[in-house]
């Protein structure tokens, strides 16, 4: 039981140290436990020590946890969105952060329309240009924020999220999580993410989330490190 709460408190403390370490306010930067196929205990032990926003990958996974786990955590999609399940994932996800083209946009805004509501987004971004990745690439995030923009007046767009490559070397991801953070500067400067130049950035994951904090995430998506090995 211990385990997953010692984690935590691990975690917590190098997010702490990293946001000081770069002159940053720690509560500006929150953890989001990826949960992804782990079991449901594990994710009770950290609600249990005390984490309530969580990270899933799979919209059918999601929903079934969270009609076992109660509707007073908060669930954010990271995964690929089809956008045949873009309605479901709408209905159980408070921020989608992983809106990678105009016409999952369209879906997503489509239906909350019918619904009178908004949700809030990121657009994901192809940092490093990977072709089996998903994402926007560097050079079209303005042309498809301000579509998006345009378009889906229902879609509240907060930031931008990216996986850059994976380096064994956390120091070697800097540039990429650097890039992000001037991409997302030029979006907020344009009015097309965010608000009173305040915005989110999702990046960092286990075993980079420190350099990702130090270079301006205020979203690092944690998993292994929190719950160990995926079954
Ligand atoms: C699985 C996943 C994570 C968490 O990865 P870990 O290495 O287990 O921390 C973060 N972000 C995304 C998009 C993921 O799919």
């Amino acid at each position: 039981m211990a385990l997953i709460q010692e984690n935590l408190e691990r975690i917590r403390r190098k997010i702490k140290a990293a946001a000081e370490r770069a002159g940053r306010d720690p509560e500006q930067v929150r953890l989001v436990a990826v949960c992804k196929r782990m079991p449901l205990e594990r994710i009770e032990e950290a609600v249990a020590a005390g984490q309530t926003l969580f990270g899933e990958s799979f919209v059918l996974e999601a929903r079934e946890k969270i009609l076992e786990l109660g509707s007073k955590l908060t669930f954010h999609f990271i995964g690929h969105l089809q956008s045949n399940k873009a309605k479901v994932a709408a209905d159980i996800f408070s921020v989608i952060e992983t809106i990678d083209r105009l016409k999952l946009a369209k879906a997503l805004d489509q239906h909350l329309a019918g619904q009178q509501r908004t949700l809030a987004g990121l657009l994901q971004v192809n940092i490093g240009r990977e072709p089996q990745k998903s994402g926007v690439m560097p050079e079209d995030v303005v042309s498809v924020l301000a579509a998006i923009k345009a378009e889906c007046p229902r879609l509240e767009m907060q930031g931008l999220m990216a996986i850059p490559p994976y380096q064994e070397d956390p120091e070697a991801v800097r540039p990429f999580f650097a890039e992000m953070r001037r991409l997302a500067e030029d979006c907020a400067a344009k009015g097309l993410i965010g608000a009173d130049n305040r915005f989110e950035l999702s990046m960092g994951m286990s075993h980079d989330f420190e350099v990702a904090i130090e270079e301006g995430a205020t979203l690092v998506r944690v998993g292994t490190a929190i719950f160990g090995s995926r079954v």
